[in-house]
């Protein structure tokens, strides 16, 4: 983490060509009542911006809930559902006239989680948001409340808007919310403006000691993490300040920023995360677990304490301590009987020891893919 010098490409967002803007309810109907000012203000923004765009908002039950003669949000389900139900088509009502304005015609998808799950479900929804933008229509997402009972809800939808960028490859994620960003740890109030390691982010706000806030940026770092490997940008910005689609587009360092994991090496980090053909195992001393855990690093010759099974190079395999607490998975450089030879020298040895260096690492970061409950990042 530090502060970006530049964003996007350098050139602010210039190459980007479809962009997803996430729209919380705390923006879009702030104390339960729908803000037909700032849906007209994010609308202009989003027309004129040049770019594919595609809409998740969020408000469907914070603009419904009165109508039910409810003074507050509902918590249960079923007044959620009744409250999304009215809310969804107001919703609905003022982005597209609120579009109009620019002569842009909006249409209503509502999906579930089941929906995404589903592989032909998820290629007929991607078929569908294709067809919307490729006749320049504005799709407007939201999860399908009125229908989803808890087992097949998404729950949020900073998940869902992930989901989408995803499913639709764009190549910015905008999340615009009520918080100017990742707040540093301390006086909570300086934003941290570039995150590149999720991980070390999400343990820094978890660690922190006040609550208030944190919430919601647990949801919006799984998000950005969901996001950033689908080969997206991510930026989490105030929603309420003017122009701001406009400004990020053109670099300015509004909120936090996460920059795109590259998109081949995001598609064969998740095929390692997913592939069950693990070859065999190197162990690893507790200083190259941290490096790996902690700092991101590349895992070297000199932390190899041992090597199980017989592979050749690529192969996936898994990485443990001597104790059998495993950490990570990775597609390696070397053969076993190579790492085996190459077990706790200095990478500047290995074209000495083997005649020849393929390359440095034993597995290369982007190679490698840290394990749920491992005590480092995810992914
Ligand atoms: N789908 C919900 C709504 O429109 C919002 C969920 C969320 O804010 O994350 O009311």
């Amino acid at each position: 983490m530090g502060l970006a010098k530049t964003r996007g490409d350098g050139l602010g967002f210039a190459s980007v060509r479809r962009i997803v803007v996430k729209l919380g309810s705390a923006v879009i109907a702030p104390g339960g009542r729908l803000d037909e000012e700032a849906i007209v203000r994010l609308a202009g923004d989003m027309a004129t911006s040049d770019r594919e765009v595609v809409v998740v908002s969020s408000g469907a039950v914070a603009s419904g809930f009165r109508a039910l003669g409810l003074e507050a949000m509902p918590r249960s389900i079923v007044q959620k559902q009744a409250a999304a139900a009215v809310g969804q088509q107001r919703l609905m009502a003022a982005w597209a006239g609120a579009f109009q304005k620019h002569g842009r015609v909006v249409a209503q998808v509502l999906l579930t989680a089941d929906d995404l799950d589903d592989r032909a479900r998820h290629l007929n929804a991607r078929r569908t948001l294709e067809a919307l933008l490729a006749a320049g229509v504005i799709p407007i997402i939201n999860e399908n409340d009125s229908v989803s009972y808890a087992e097949i809800k998404l729950g949020d939808n900073d998940r869902l808007s992930a989901l989408v960028a995803g499913l639709v490859g764009a190549d910015l994620l905008v999340i615009l919310s009520s918080i100017d960003g990742v707040y540093e740890q301390g006086d909570g109030k300086r934003v941290i403006a570039w995150i590149e390691n999720i991980g070390a982010a999400r343990r820094h706000i978890r660690a922190g000691t006040s609550e208030v806030g944190t919430g919601g940026m647990a949801t919006k770092l799984d998000a950005a993490e969901i996001a950033v490997e689908a080969g997206a940008h991510v930026v989490i910005a105030r929603g309420a300040q003017d122009r701001v689609l406009a400004r990020i587009l053109g670099g300015e360092a509004l909120g936090t920023h996460f920059p795109a994991a590259g998109r081949g090496v995001g598609a064969r980090r998740r095929w390692i995360g997913r592939s069950t053909r693990v070859r065999g195992t190197i162990v690893v001393d507790e200083g190259c677990g941290s490096a790996l855990t902690e700092r991101g690093a590349s895992l070297l010759p000199s932390g190899v304490v041992g090597v199980e099974g017989e592979f050749g190079e690529g192969a996936c395999v898994a990485v443990r301590y001597k104790d059998g607490r495993v950490l990570a998975r990775g597609l390696t450089s070397y053969s076993s009987g190579e790492i085996r030879r190459l077990r706790g020298k200095k990478s500047a040895d290995i074209e000495r020891t083997l005649g020849y260096c393929y390359r440095e690492e034993i597995i290369h970061r982007d190679d490698l893919v840290l394990t749920a409950g491992s005590k480092g990042e995810r992914s």
